[in-house]
């Protein structure tokens, strides 16, 4: 194993920047050649790179982001693009892939590697922790104690203003993010997509809780099925009999920062791993984590199945819910 490419793919998350630091340490440490595609798979077609030194990812651990930059590019869909990246990797002669991003580029991961014989290792990197076969992914601890953090300040104005807030988070397809920030942030309830939402059920839960006008936080998910927070303000409103309602969306800020102690710990792991795996001769597998530990699986059953947060937390919102 002489070249390692690397590159971070799909949505950016805080923690890729230690990932693609570990590959880097860990392969110079191995004597192997890393080199960064700039902008994920648009680099590998357009053949834009960065041979990687030590002087690259020296103080890129605590920056969120990533320094080889990312995109979403649809000429890699087509057997065509794909086939323009495996001939610039085999001129540039790599000997292996590590991938860094979310289910998309996995399936994009898993096209390339099925097209070209040199192996490809994924690391899970997007804050919306939705990839099968791992407890947590890249980005999702940092982004949670974002919208955390957002929601303890707008507690402070609606405290003082006596107001409900429906505070709309991240999460097109899945409610990992809202459902553990809504536990939390002690919030009154959340909507998430993987439950039907009832506005009139929401509208009497809200009022019980909040008889003394005083506030209240619902976490609501992108993608939740009764619309975008804007709409559920909408349809709520009339509902609430005189009660005062706002909204706000958190929107891209969940996606930057400085990482968390936690998404640096786990970036690193799974970044030294997957070198280590691509030189035992794995491929085509993704590394996910169990609690403390690591683990591998084929990259076909990671983008196969859906990762599903754990609806017995809303269980844990219902039963904290008091009569004020
Ligand atoms: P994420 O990795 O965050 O889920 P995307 O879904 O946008 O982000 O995927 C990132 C990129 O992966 C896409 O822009 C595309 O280039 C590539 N990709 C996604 N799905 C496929 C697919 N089915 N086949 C080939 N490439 C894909």
């Amino acid at each position: 194993m002489k070249k390692i490419a690397l590159i971070t793919s799909g949505g950016d998350a805080p923690g890729m920047n230690a990932c693609v630091r570990a590959v880097v340490k860990t392969c110079l440490g191995k004597g192997i050649v890393p080199i960064g595609y700039c902008d994920g798979y648009s680099g590998m077609i357009e053949n834009r790179f960065i041979s990687l030194v030590s002087d690259d990812v020296v103080n890129i651990i605590q920056r969120g982001g990533t320094i080889l930059g990312t995109a979403r590019n649809d000429e890699f869909r087509t057997e065509d693009g794909r086939a323009k990246a495996i001939k610039n990797l085999k001129v540039e002669g790599i000997n292996g892939l590590v991938c860094i991003g979310g289910d998309g580029s996995f399936r994009g991961a898993r096209a390339l590697s099925s097209e070209m014989d040199i192996p490809v290792i994924a690391i899970p990197g997007t804050i919306d922790n939705d990839i099968f076969g791992t407890d947590r992914t890249i980005g999702f601890d940092t982004a949670m104690n974002t919208v955390v953090d957002a929601v303890d300040k707008i507690k402070d104005t609606a405290g003082s203003h006596h107001r409900i807030f429906l505070v709309e988070v991240m999460g097109r397809d899945a409610g990992f993010i809202a459902l553990e920030t809504a536990i939390a942030s002690g919030a009154a309830s959340v909507l998430i997509p993987e439950e039907r939402s009832n506005i009139k059920l929401l509208a009497e839960d809200l009022k019980s809780q909040n008889k003394r006008r005083s506030n209240s936080i619902v976490i609501v998910a992108e993608g939740d099925d009764a619309g975008g927070v804007k709409e559920i303000y909408e349809k709520l409103l009339p509902l609430m009999d005189g009660y005062t309602l706002r909204y706000s969306i958190l929107g891209h800020v969940q996606r930057g920062g400085r990482p968390s102690a936690f998404d640096r710990i786990l970036a690193t792991r799974m970044g030294v791993f997957s070198v280590e795996l691509l030189l035992e001769g794995k491929s085509d597998v993704m590394i996910g984590s169990n609690g403390d530990a690591l683990h591998t699986l084929p990259i076909e059953d990671a983008v196969n199945a859906a990762a599903m947060p754990r609806l017995e937390n809303l269980q844990v919102i219902k039963a904290l819910k008091t009569v004020r």
